[in-house]
């Protein structure tokens, strides 16, 4: 626990931790402030702190975490696949927002939201959702979006030619 209080980098990003430190709940690195609010949008999140929770009620004060999967994607790789993607959205009928995964896309592809993260549409909840953590300079990592979990299980429609 001494590295905790006297380590100057985050174990996540590697950045100052001038602005605070706290630990992580997914594990037991020690992070900054802007990675803890990362993090906070992680689609375990609730997952990871009931753990926790429940951890603790059993009386074990040392759990370390459930864990946080390696990014498998650089996210120049997810916003190349985005691109693709969109270009199925303009032909095709693909109902699911490539942020959120809800089938709630509108019919005409231009009538959704062009993200702010890349080169693709997402529906409207994830465009007004965009625009919240933008003005707090805090975007959902493309990590987390449900595209990338698609494609780190390699089922997301990357071909167009095999979208029937
Ligand atoms: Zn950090
Ligand atoms: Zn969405």
């Amino acid at each position: 626990m001494d590295k905790f209080f006297s380590q100057t980098n985050c174990d996540r990003c590697g950045g100052s931790l001038i602005e605070g430190r706290t630990m992580s709940m997914f594990n037991e690195e020690c992070i900054c402030l802007n990675c803890k609010e990362k993090e906070t949008k992680h689609p375990d999140y609730q997952k990871a702190q009931d753990a926790d929770i429940a951890e603790i009620k059993k009386g074990n004060y040392n759990f370390g975490g459930i864990g946080m999967k390696n990014k498998v994607f650089s996210d120049e790789r997810i916003k190349e696949a985005l691109a693709q993607f969109k270009q199925m959205q303009m032909e095709g009928d693909l109902k699911f927002c490539p942020r959120c995964g809800e089938q709630r896309m509108r019919d005409v592809p231009t009538h959704n939201c062009l993200s702010r993260q890349a080169d693709v549409y997402v529906c409207e909840v994830c465009g007004a959702e965009e625009a919240i953590y933008a003005m707090n300079g805090n975007p959902l990592p493309l990590e987390y979006w449900h595209y990338t979990g698609l494609m780190e299980m390699s089922q997301a429609p990357t071909d167009h030619k095999q979208v029937d």
